[in-house]
């Protein structure tokens, strides 16, 4: 018998129960498919498509190792799974179960060719409906969930296939190049993709930071966190053999994806409804929203995570909430706006962790508590108290030693001027 493994963000042989199961068959097909109504929208940022690429040469590299291969087609995913179903004589159809809108009516399409479809768990520790509260379909608070989903069992680690054999005659096709899929520029700091360099950052991450995670993990200028989002993202860590490996600390954070992906599922509105309170207009100020994104408003812990953000496609957890707490509390600018700008440049960019978060900060979500306001210059005394996040990040102010570099504007006015970086576009203090 003839099975097809259709990736989609579960880009890795280890742990995936999809996968594992797709190789009980006697042979097996492999499949991602390049989808052209992906490719067209806003998930085609530069950098995540540079990652995404890099992780399918990694696949392909470990199910060849396997004795496979990696198909590669682009198009409309259940155009190209029926032809290869037609081709191989496939009878059955195995797919990691994803919940976005999107992705149900993939699965619809997929359910309508005739095949045996079969779902399986990985994209999330907590498969989204799995755990609800009393009387409702799915949590909107937090805490709650997080004790639901700390206590919950846990599904067994799926097992790396031994062997995948490719049915005979089959078209592996090239990888395409950036150049075909996408316009624009990747940033120059990327983290590499893959399941190969997720491993060896988890790996490393475990060894060195893990035990001190609840201490530093709020350190900006420690930069001692995970940095395993990409690989989440796309699957190339599996989140239940993080879980299984972090500490307590950790495991809440990876809770709290979780937590936004069952939210997402139950309420795809997430993205865009905005609950503000009825005739409260955002301000629309385009001059702001640039300085924002540019990494521009005199503010430098402002500055050096909008800045981060455009050279390494990350930035870290602290500082996300620092710029989006200014964009919307102190420009008091669409948190939409803000979301769309961190999709552009996120590898971990992801619509249910970015539009939860964004939510969350604004204040603005159905779901969850509205967070405090912060104050910019606070936090970055409270969490880059030595300031050698912003010096990394901004070299204009890279000569200001101490804390002394988070107040530019208090330097007197000839060494202010000399500095060539903009003043305070709101009152900082
Ligand atoms: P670690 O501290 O090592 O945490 C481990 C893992 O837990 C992360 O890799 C991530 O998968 C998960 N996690 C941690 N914090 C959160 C959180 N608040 N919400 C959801 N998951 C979390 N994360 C994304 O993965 N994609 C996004 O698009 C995204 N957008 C964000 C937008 C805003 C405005 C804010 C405030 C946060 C956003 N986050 C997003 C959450 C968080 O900032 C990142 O997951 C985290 O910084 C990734 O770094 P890390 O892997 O080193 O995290």
């Amino acid at each position: 018998s003839t099975s097809i493994m259709l990736f989609t963000r579960d880009l890795r042989v280890r742990d995936n129960p999809a996968l594992a199961a797709a190789c009980r068959a006697e042979r097996v097909v492999p499949v991602f498919v390049f989808d052209d109504a992906l490719l067209g929208g806003p998930f085609a940022a530069p950098n995540r498509v540079r990652f995404l690429l890099e992780s399918l040469a990694d696949l392909r590299e470990s199910l060849r190792e396997l004795g496979g291969d990696l198909v590669v087609r682009r198009g409309d995913p259940v155009t190209e799974v029926a032809r290869l179903a037609e081709r191989t004589r496939a009878a059955a159809l195995f797919l990691a179960d994803e919940r976005s809108a999107y992705a149900a009516r993939r699965l619809d399409g997929l359910r309508g060719l005739g095949l045996e479809v079969s779902a399986h768990p990985g994209i999330t520790v907590v498969p989204p409906g799995d755990l609800t509260p009393a009387g409702g379909d799915h949590y909107r608070v937090f805490t709650p969930y997080w004790r639901a989903w700390d206590a919950a069992g846990r599904r067994p680690v799926a097992k790396t296939p031994r062997k995948v054999a490719l049915p005979s005659g089959l078209r592996p096709g090239a990888l395409p190049d950036m150049a075909g899929l996408v316009s624009g520029t990747p940033s120059r700091d990327l983290a590499d993709g893959g399941e190969r360099a997720g491993r060896r950052r988890m790996e490393t991450w475990l060894r060195e930071s893990a035990a001190d995670y609840d201490r530093v993990h709020d350190d900006l200028a420690a930069d001692r966190t995970s940095r395993l989002s990409p690989y989440l993202k796309f699957g190339c860590v599996s989140p239940l053999e993080a879980a299984k490996a972090g500490p307590e600390g950790f495991r809440r954070q990876l809770a709290w994806r979780d937590f936004h992906h069952q939210v997402a599922a139950a309420f795809p509105e997430l993205a865009r409804a905005d609950y503000r309170p009825r005739g409260r207009r955002w301000n629309r100020d385009e001059d702001a929203l640039a300085a924002w994104r540019a990494g521009m408003t005199g503010i430098p812990i402002v500055d050096a995570g909008m800045r981060q953000l455009r050279a390494e496609g990350f930035m870290h957890n602290r500082a996300r909430l620092i710029t989006a707490s200014f964009l919307t509390r102190n420009l008091d600018i669409d948190w939409r706006r803000g979301l769309r700008h961190f999709n552009d440049w996120l590898l971990d960019g992801d619509v249910a962790d970015n539009a939860g978060n964004w939510q969350w900060v604004a204040g603005t979500g159905n779901n969850t508590r509205p967070a405090q306001v912060m104050k910019p210059l606070r936090q970055a005394l409270r969490f880059d108290r030595g300031g050698d996040y912003v010096r990394r990040y901004v070299p204009e102010l890279a000569e200001i030693e101490g804390s002394r570099v988070h107040r530019p504007w208090s330097l007197p006015a000839d060494r202010r001027r000399a500095l060539g970086y903009p003043p305070p576009i709101v009152d900082p203090e």
